[in-house]
This record gives structure tokens, C-alpha cells and sequence, in this order.
């Protein structure tokens, strides 16, 4: 019984001859794979400056090949380098900052595309203000959809109660806008329970009010 157990925990590991370059697959041992493992790591370990100058020299002859790379990897694991980015921008802040000013002097242009940017599109614009507001008054913060809660209270001011014209855009005073039922500047969390859709004018005149949910 032994012996077939044995059997199934060896595994197939492939040999490659570094002279002829012919592949050949080979069975090791339980045993024999921990001692592969560890002769690496002592030797990466022994040959460390060695094989750092080997990397580099590899990734200077190989530019447009790693470039490819790493595009296919960000490009598969969106989500992954995106948490991966604000990890490190929470862990490292002031690093984080410095970079980003330097970055900011290289290109004098950047403030004019990111005006540019936020013109064309003013509903996100305006909700990653929220945000930003909200993490500073550091109350319960979510990642909005505005679409999402403009049909949800199904295009219907949450204040006056009056139908909003989908179609107007910011600065019309009839268009739509996000309004916080209990305003951030008394708590209020910017989530999708504490949001309702209403008129631009409407959200300004109750601006730090207390308001009844209408809507829901
Ligand atoms: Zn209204």
C-alpha cells in the first residue's frame, strides 16, 4: 500500500540541457523536490549580486518584450493592480505625495487636461469631490454610481418631488445632482442609503439642511 501511496506523491518535474536544449521530463521524489528546493534558494542566496547584474542586463536586452508583458498582466488583473496601487499609496503617503508633485512639474499640461476632463464630465468629477470630502470628514465612504441612484428614485427630485429632465446638463439649474439626505458636514455617510437624486437648484437651497427621504 505504501508503495502506491509513495507513487502518487512523485511528480513530474522538467529537465532541460542546457548545451543541446532537448527537454525531458524526469520523476522525483517528495524528498528529492525539498532538496531541489532548497539547493535554489542557497543558491540565489550565495549568488545574489550575480544574478541581480544577470536580471538587469536581461531586462535592458529584453524592453519591449517585458513591456508587452506587463501590459498582458495589467490588462488580466485589473482589479488585482488597482488594489495592489492603493495599498501601497495608503502605506507609503508621503512618498506617494512626493512622487505625484514631481510627476505634476513634469508636464505643465497636466492641469489643463484634468480641467479639460472634468468639464466633459462632471457627474463623476463632482462625486469623487464627495468622496474626497467624506473621507476627510472621515465618515462611511462608498464608491457611487450616480446612474445607479438616478433610477433607482426613478428620475424623480427626492426634495421637491418634481420629475428631472434626464437630458440637462450642470450648470442648469433643473439638472441632476446628487443630494445627501443627512448632509456630510453633520455625519452624514456617502453612501447609496444616505443619496437621492434631485435638482441641482433644489440641492443648493436645502444645501446643509436635515431632509425626509421622499423617494424609496
Ligand atoms: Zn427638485
Amino acid at each position: 500500500m505504501n508503495g502506491i501511496q509513495d507513487k502518487v506523491k512523485l511528480e513530474f518535474v522538467q529537465n532541460v540541457n542546457q548545451h543541446t536544449g532537448t527537454k525531458r521530463k524526469r520523476i522525483i521524489t517528495p524528498e528529492q523536490r525539498q532538496r531541489r528546493l532548497e539547493y535554489g534558494k542557497c543558491y540565489r542566496h550565495k549568488n545574489k549580486e550575480i544574478l541581480r547584474e544577470k536580471n538587469k542586463q536581461y531586462l535592458e536586452d529584453n524592453r519591449d518584450k517585458e513591456k508587452e508583458r506587463h501590459k498582458l498582466y495589467s490588462s488580466k488583473n485589473k482589479e488585482k493592480k488597482r488594489q495592489y496601487q492603493y495599498n501601497w499609496r495608503v502605506n507609503n503617503r508621503d512618498k506617494s505625495r512626493r512622487k505625484s508633485r514631481v510627476d505634476y512639474a513634469k508636464h505643465p499640461k497636466r492641469k489643463e487636461y484634468a480641467l479639460a476632463w472634468k468639464k466633459k464630465n462632471r457627474d463623476k468629477a463632482t462625486e469623487a469631490e464627495n468622496r474626497r470630502r467624506a473621507i476627510k470628514l472621515s465618515v462611511i465612504c462608498e464608491r457611487i454610481n450616480p446612474i445607479f441612484i438616478f433610477e433607482r428614485d426613478q428620475w424623480i427630485c427626492g426634495i421637491c418631488g418634481k420629475p428631472v429632465d434626464k437630458n440637462l446638463k450642470r450648470p442648469h439649474p433643473m439638472s441632476k445632482s446628487l443630494d445627501h439626505i443627512v448632509p456630510l458636514s453633520k455625519k452624514g455617510n456617502h453612501t447609496y442609503d444616505n443619496l437621492q437624486l434631485a435638482h441641482l437648484v433644489c440641492n443648493i437651497k436645502m444645501s446643509n439642511k436635515d431632509k425626509k427621504r421622499r423617494n424609496l
